[in-house]
């Protein structure tokens, strides 16, 4: 399987794509927390359907609310009825990132300095290390 970052770079070079609650809880815990805390994920509107974790079965309902109270949504599962839905389940993120909004390739160019403070928050906050793709030395940041 491969790790929630490398699925994240895979996705943001999708145009639409997104990320939704249920992956998410697919990420160890620690992983996740760090992922959220970098930003590199911004909320979209809830998704409309969700697919029905109760029977097993792979399939994707549209999610329905009968009271305006804040309580569970439900959604009509052929095999075992209606089934509750947290509010939660609906979330869905996108990939903020260079791909995608075509910024940030610009600013790299613009400000070397902009580049060290990416590659920086990557080190610590993911504990990875950036390799420089030429040389492929393990790249030093400028403090
Ligand atoms: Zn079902």
């Amino acid at each position: 399987m491969r790790s929630p970052l490398d699925q994240i770079w895979l996705r943001a070079g999708l145009r639409d794509h997104v990320i939704g609650y249920d992956e998410t809880r697919q990420w160890p815990k620690d992983k996740r927390e760090r992922i959220f805390a970098l930003g590199i994920l911004r909320r979209r509107e809830d998704a409309e359907a969700v697919q029905c974790d109760a029977c097993g079965e792979p399939h994707t309902e549209e999610v329905i609310y009968p009271g305006d109270d804040g309580a569970d949504g439900l959604i009509s599962c052929p095999r075992l009825g209606v089934v509750r839905v947290p509010r939660e389940r609906r979330q869905q993120w996108e990939v903020v990132a260079a791909g995608l909004n075509e910024r940030a390739g610009f600013g790299v160019e613009i400000s070397p300095a902009y580049c060290d403070v990416i590659l920086r928050r990557l080190q610590e906050s993911l504990k990875l290390t950036p390799v420089h793709a030429v040389t492929g030395e393990p790249f030093q940041s400028n403090p």
